[in-house]
């Protein structure tokens, strides 16, 4: 049996950051992240890997606004007990050479041209917490994310990550044409709100020791949509994560490719442009996808996007 491997980036300009304010008032992780992408998007490829980047809909978009009075007012918006703004306060209706943070077009292209594929990320980042948003706000992200795409002449895009990994309302995505979603981490439930908090001590242990990660198989839903399992995000090297050191994070990924390869499952790590804002964290990059070739190189393993994984499992159903 050979092991599955994938790999998905969240590309999310300031729409994945806004609504913690300080990424607003600094923007150097959304900075760092689209200067990063082009470059993450060739030396994935050099290693045989194709990737499934979900970019949030709305940096699609050629411009928007401007506008006078609420964005997008035609839009449904969510609303949570922890943001007190509208939705779309920071939205600022112009255009990728005005605002590359909150349009981003011509990253598509990168992607596209090294053969990796295009997913959506919701169309404004809206987190689809089923216990304040109601499901109008979940049918309108899908909705005009794919409409987002096609005027980028993008074709219909297949695969949905859901911001946060807060899976909620994804009944709707079938009829917005996805066919596959990424689960949260280890198929357990994420909880809805700004990053941080509980949980991330243990994470970050189990990094640094190199524990085995979990491993998963794709389930085909009624409706014909795929639950894409997760294992774990690639660290970047901000803050305490720098102490995690490379032999571990390589050690994780080969650790999970044996694992995926005895137990016939999937092995997919995800993480964020963002994450890789200097050399070292590249360097780390290289390390685990070269792990990666060399197991594909052998026949032990092979690499599909999320589109692809879940057509196979959709043909195997
Ligand atoms: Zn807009
Ligand atoms: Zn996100």
């Amino acid at each position: 049996m050979s092991a599955r491997f994938v790999l998905s980036l969240d590309v999310e300009g300031l729409w994945g950051l806004f609504f913690v304010r300080s990424y607003v008032e600094r923007p150097d992780a959304a900075l760092a992240g689209r200067a990063a992408l082009p470059r993450l998007a060739r030396e994935i490829a050099e290693r045989g890997v194709r990737a499934t980047f979900a970019f949030v809909g709305h940096l699609l978009l050629d411009r928007c606004g401007p506008w006078d009075g609420l964005a997008h007012p035609e839009l449904p918006r969510p609303a949570y007990p922890w943001y007190d703004r509208d939705w779309y306060d920071d939205d600022p209706g112009g255009d990728e050479s005005s605002a590359p943070l909150w349009y981003a077009r011509s990253q598509v292209a990168a992607c596209r041209a090294h053969g990796h594929e295009i997913g959506a990320h919701g169309f404004a980042h809206a987190i689809l917490d089923t216990t304040c948003v109601p499901r109008e706000v979940a049918v309108a992200e899908f909705a005009q994310a794919q409409r987002a795409a096609a005027d980028a002449d993008l074709p219909p895009l297949r695969s949905f990550v859901f911001p946060q990994n807060v899976v909620g309302h994804e009944d709707a995505l079938a009829a917005a044409g996805f066919t596959c979603y990424r689960d949260a981490d280890l198929g357990r439930p994420a909880r809805a709100g700004p990053p941080g908090g509980m949980g991330r001590a243990a994470r970050l242990a189990a990094h640094a020791v190199a524990a085995a990660p979990w491993v998963g198989t794709p389930r085909v839903r009624d409706d014909g949509v795929v639950v894409v399992p997760s294992s774990f995000p690639l660290l970047g090297r901000e803050g305490v994560r720098r102490l995690v050191p490379r032999a571990a994070r390589a050690a994780r990924i080969e650790k999970g490719l044996e694992r995926a390869a005895r137990e016939d499952a999937v092995l997919h790590v995800w993480s964020h442009p963002h994450a890789f804002a200097d050399e070292a964290a590249f360097d780390d990059l290289r390390e685990a996808l070269d792990r990666v070739a060399a197991w594909c190189a052998r026949g032990d393993a092979r690499a599909l996007t999320m589109g692809a994984l879940a057509e196979e499992a959709r043909r195997g159903a």
